[in-house]
Protein backbone atom coordinates (compact mmCIF):
# COMPACT_ATOMS: atom_id res chain seq x y z
CA UNK A 1 0.00 0.00 0.00
CA UNK A 2 1.23 3.60 -1.04
CA UNK A 3 1.37 5.63 1.60
CA UNK A 4 0.10 9.37 1.56
CA UNK A 5 3.42 11.17 2.59
CA UNK A 6 4.96 8.84 -0.66
CA UNK A 7 2.33 10.85 -2.93
CA UNK A 8 3.55 13.96 -1.60
CA UNK A 9 -0.19 14.42 -0.28
CA UNK A 10 -0.70 16.60 2.68
CA UNK A 11 -4.03 15.11 4.14
CA UNK A 12 -3.87 17.22 7.43
CA UNK A 13 -1.85 20.45 8.23
CA UNK A 14 -1.55 21.22 11.63
CA UNK A 15 -1.08 24.84 11.71
CA UNK A 16 -3.53 25.23 8.88
CA UNK A 17 -6.85 27.31 10.31
CA UNK A 18 -9.04 25.85 8.01
CA UNK A 19 -7.60 22.00 8.56
CA UNK A 20 -8.37 23.21 12.59
CA UNK A 21 -11.81 23.94 11.67
CA UNK A 22 -12.37 20.56 10.25
CA UNK A 23 -10.79 19.13 13.35
CA UNK A 24 -13.35 20.88 15.36
CA UNK A 25 -10.10 22.71 17.52
CA UNK A 26 -12.26 26.37 15.93
CA UNK A 27 -15.77 27.10 16.09
CA UNK A 28 -17.10 27.53 12.58
CA UNK A 29 -21.07 27.74 11.50
CA UNK A 30 -21.82 25.23 9.27
CA UNK A 31 -24.08 25.04 6.83
CA UNK A 32 -23.00 22.06 4.66
CA UNK A 33 -21.05 18.73 4.79
CA UNK A 34 -19.95 15.56 3.06
CA UNK A 35 -17.20 12.95 3.87
CA UNK A 36 -14.84 15.11 1.74
CA UNK A 37 -16.22 18.82 2.13
CA UNK A 38 -17.12 21.01 4.68
CA UNK A 39 -18.89 24.63 4.07
CA UNK A 40 -19.07 27.40 6.77
CA UNK A 41 -19.86 30.82 6.74
CA UNK A 42 -17.25 33.35 6.61
CA UNK A 43 -16.23 35.21 9.51
CA UNK A 44 -16.15 38.44 7.70
CA UNK A 45 -19.09 38.52 5.14
CA UNK A 46 -18.80 40.43 1.69
CA UNK A 47 -22.55 39.73 0.90
CA UNK A 48 -25.33 38.39 2.55
CA UNK A 49 -24.41 35.02 1.83
CA UNK A 50 -21.10 34.15 1.93
CA UNK A 51 -19.88 30.79 2.64
CA UNK A 52 -17.07 29.29 2.31
CA UNK A 53 -16.36 25.04 0.58
CA UNK A 54 -13.22 23.16 1.44
CA UNK A 55 -12.23 20.13 1.06
CA UNK A 56 -10.95 18.45 4.26
CA UNK A 57 -8.09 16.97 3.02
CA UNK A 58 -5.10 19.83 3.26
CA UNK A 59 -4.28 21.26 -0.29
CA UNK A 60 -3.36 24.50 -0.75
CA UNK A 61 -4.56 26.26 -3.55
CA UNK A 62 -6.91 24.58 -6.36
CA UNK A 63 -4.85 24.28 -9.31
CA UNK A 64 -3.02 22.01 -6.27
CA UNK A 65 -6.27 20.55 -5.77
CA UNK A 66 -7.26 19.72 -9.07
CA UNK A 67 -3.71 17.87 -9.79
CA UNK A 68 -3.81 16.13 -6.91
CA UNK A 69 -7.44 14.76 -6.51
CA UNK A 70 -9.69 15.35 -9.33
CA UNK A 71 -12.60 13.39 -7.29
CA UNK A 72 -12.64 15.70 -4.23
CA UNK A 73 -12.32 18.69 -6.94
CA UNK A 74 -15.62 17.45 -7.98
CA UNK A 75 -17.11 17.14 -4.56
CA UNK A 76 -15.89 20.39 -3.44
CA UNK A 77 -18.12 21.75 -7.24
CA UNK A 78 -21.14 19.99 -5.84
CA UNK A 79 -21.08 20.86 -2.64
CA UNK A 80 -20.75 24.79 -3.98
CA UNK A 81 -24.22 23.76 -5.60
CA UNK A 82 -25.66 22.07 -2.82
CA UNK A 83 -25.06 25.06 -0.74
CA UNK A 84 -26.17 27.40 -3.80
CA UNK A 85 -29.40 25.58 -3.45
CA UNK A 86 -29.76 25.44 0.24
CA UNK A 87 -29.29 29.06 0.08
CA UNK A 88 -32.05 29.92 -2.13
CA UNK A 89 -29.26 31.51 -4.78
CA UNK A 90 -30.28 29.23 -7.74
CA UNK A 91 -33.27 31.83 -8.92
CA UNK A 92 -30.72 35.09 -8.95
CA UNK A 93 -27.97 33.63 -9.31
CA UNK A 94 -24.57 33.79 -7.30
CA UNK A 95 -20.63 33.83 -7.35
CA UNK A 96 -18.16 31.20 -6.91
CA UNK A 97 -14.47 32.33 -6.69
CA UNK A 98 -11.55 30.69 -5.97
CA UNK A 99 -8.90 33.29 -4.58
CA UNK A 100 -5.23 31.41 -5.59
CA UNK A 101 -2.21 33.11 -4.90
CA UNK A 102 -0.61 36.26 -3.79
CA UNK A 103 -1.80 38.40 -6.90
CA UNK A 104 -5.39 37.17 -5.74
CA UNK A 105 -4.93 38.59 -2.60
CA UNK A 106 -5.26 34.59 -1.35
CA UNK A 107 -4.94 34.95 2.44
CA UNK A 108 -5.55 31.31 3.82
CA UNK A 109 -3.43 28.83 2.23
CA UNK A 110 -6.53 25.71 2.17
CA UNK A 111 -8.31 25.65 -0.84
CA UNK A 112 -11.94 27.55 -0.45
CA UNK A 113 -14.80 28.44 -2.74
CA UNK A 114 -16.39 31.90 -1.51
CA UNK A 115 -20.10 31.44 -2.51
CA UNK A 116 -21.30 34.52 -2.61
CA UNK A 117 -25.16 36.24 -3.00
CA UNK A 118 -28.11 37.55 -2.15
CA UNK A 119 -27.67 40.19 -3.80
CA UNK A 120 -26.57 42.01 -7.00
CA UNK A 121 -22.51 41.66 -6.53
CA UNK A 122 -21.91 44.05 -9.71
CA UNK A 123 -18.87 43.53 -12.06
CA UNK A 124 -16.03 41.10 -10.61
CA UNK A 125 -13.45 43.96 -11.87
CA UNK A 126 -14.94 46.72 -11.35
P1 LIG B 1 -9.03 34.36 0.83
O1 LIG B 1 -8.63 35.80 0.78
O2 LIG B 1 -9.65 33.88 -0.47
O3 LIG B 1 -7.90 33.46 1.30
O4 LIG B 1 -10.21 34.28 1.87
C1 LIG B 1 -10.06 33.89 3.21
C2 LIG B 1 -11.41 34.08 3.85
O5 LIG B 1 -11.42 33.37 5.08
C3 LIG B 1 -11.76 35.53 4.16
O6 LIG B 1 -12.98 35.89 3.50
C4 LIG B 1 -11.91 35.55 5.68
O7 LIG B 1 -12.92 36.42 6.13
C5 LIG B 1 -12.21 34.09 5.97
N1 LIG B 1 -11.87 33.61 7.32
C6 LIG B 1 -10.71 33.80 8.00
N2 LIG B 1 -10.75 33.18 9.19
C7 LIG B 1 -11.96 32.58 9.26
C8 LIG B 1 -12.60 31.78 10.27
O8 LIG B 1 -12.06 31.47 11.34
N3 LIG B 1 -13.87 31.35 9.99
C9 LIG B 1 -14.51 31.67 8.82
N4 LIG B 1 -13.93 32.40 7.86
C10 LIG B 1 -12.68 32.85 8.08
Amino acid sequence: MVHASELKICEVDTDCLFCRIVAGEIPATVVHETDTTLAFRDIDPKAPVHVLVIPKTHHPDVVTLARQDPAVSADLLSAAAAVAEAEGLLADGFRLLFNTGVYAGQEVFHVHGHVLGGEPLGPMLA
